[in-house]
């Protein structure tokens, strides 16, 4: 009996230190992160309407500073921009400061400082390809291309006449990302016509051509198209079959502009077709529904899009700059398909959710 009671605390200590060696060796297995899987890289990408920084109200304005103050016009949209892997817009302006006027009803010309103002914004590409390139001749063109690669950002778009251009393909997180940019033939009239380089056109064989070519050599592939109606909120059925063509060829996100105004985007197979992003930074005169803006943030992997949303912005008319509508992104869509059978599997319009 001596013995049991003798040997009872020892057993006691026993049992104890035994669920204490458990208990610490599950605390640290809990303390051990799981099987370590490498996560599939993503990077986001931004998309924006018409930047057009040449325009300022007449001088006995209230709202005229002079010079345009960049910093202050970015300041409430460079953190998005900023924080984004790739920010793009469409640059509805030469920025040069020197040349002479095309024959036009509108020609715009940005002074040099536009380009860091570009940069300070949190732009790494632009697109020139759209109906004001060339409003100062090559010269302001040429211009153009030299003050925006000084600030580091990369231009599509451009090429010369009748040959392929080069697309820009750039790495966010190992992604490689292509881009290309065309405006539409029906703006190519006039002048314009006689300068090359110029804009490339959107030949539907040549873009479906250059897109093939393009997937060699990247993993997602963004088309930008300057087309469209000016002022109207509906695609037309040429932008909708070059859009849709544009995807089927294998690019994945088609951004689009010139309308001024918004019209909805739409979830195409694999693919998404921003039709018109609208004006961003279109300074002053712009009527009230090319004042409504967005900005679109396209979340990639290697395989295909991710996600797709878009906060709402507005450029306000005492301040004629994009500011935020709303805190709460809203979204297009969080489920495409992959790329290889998507145009038979999927086909549908997605019409996003009313502000
Ligand atoms: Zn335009």
């Amino acid at each position: 009996m001596r013995v049991r009671y003798a040997q009872r605390p020892f057993c006691y200590m026993a049992l104890f230190a035994c669920l204490l060696i458990l208990l610490t060796a599950s605390e640290s297995l809990c303390d051990e992160p799981d099987v370590i899987v490498p996560a599939e890289p993503e990077a986001v990408l931004v998309f924006v309407g018409d930047v057009m920084l040449a325009r300022n109200l007449p001088p006995h304005s209230p709202y005229n500073p002079e010079p345009l103050d960049h910093a202050y016009i970015f300041e409430p949209t460079a953190a998005i921009l900023d924080v984004a892997d790739i920010a793009f817009c469409n640059l509805e302006s030469p920025i040069s400061g020197r040349g002479k006027p095309l024959n036009k009803r509108y020609a715009f010309n940005a002074p040099p400082e536009a380009a860091k103002g570009l940069r300070i914004a949190g732009f790494d590409i632009v697109s020139l390809a759209n109906n004001h390139c060339l409003d100062y001749g090559d010269v302001a063109l040429e211009d153009t291309m030299t003050y925006l690669v000084s600030q580091g950002i990369h231009v599509a778009g451009i090429c010369e006449r009748a040959k392929p251009q080069v697309p820009v393909i750039l790495e966010a997180h190992t992604i490689r990302v292509g881009y290309l940019a065309y405006m539409c033939p029906e703006l190519y009239f006039g002048e314009v016509c006689k300068f090359s380089p110029g804009p490339a056109l959107a030949m539907k064989e040549r873009v479906v051509e250059d897109v093939r070519r393009l997937r060699e050599h990247a993993d997602i592939i963004v088309v930008s198209f300057h087309w469209g109606i000016e002022y109207t909120t509906r695609p037309t059925r040429a932008q909708q079959q070059l859009g849709r063509a544009t995807i089927d060829a294998g690019a994945h996100i088609v951004a689009g502009h010139h309308p001024h105004v918004q019209q909805e985007p739409e979830q195409y197979a694999h693919g998404l077709i921003l039709y018109s992003m609208g004006n961003f930074v279109f300074a002053r005169y712009a009527r009230p529904p090319a004042r409504d803006t967005r900005i679109y943030r396209v979340t990639i992997k290697r395989g295909g899009i991710a996600r797709a949303e878009y906060l709402p912005h507005r450029i306000v008319p005492d301040r004629w700059r994009p500011e935020p509508q709303s805190t709460r992104w809203k979204l297009v869509a969080d489920s495409f398909t992959e790329r290889k059978d998507a145009a038979m599997t999927s086909n549908h319009t997605f019409t996003a959710e009313g502000e």
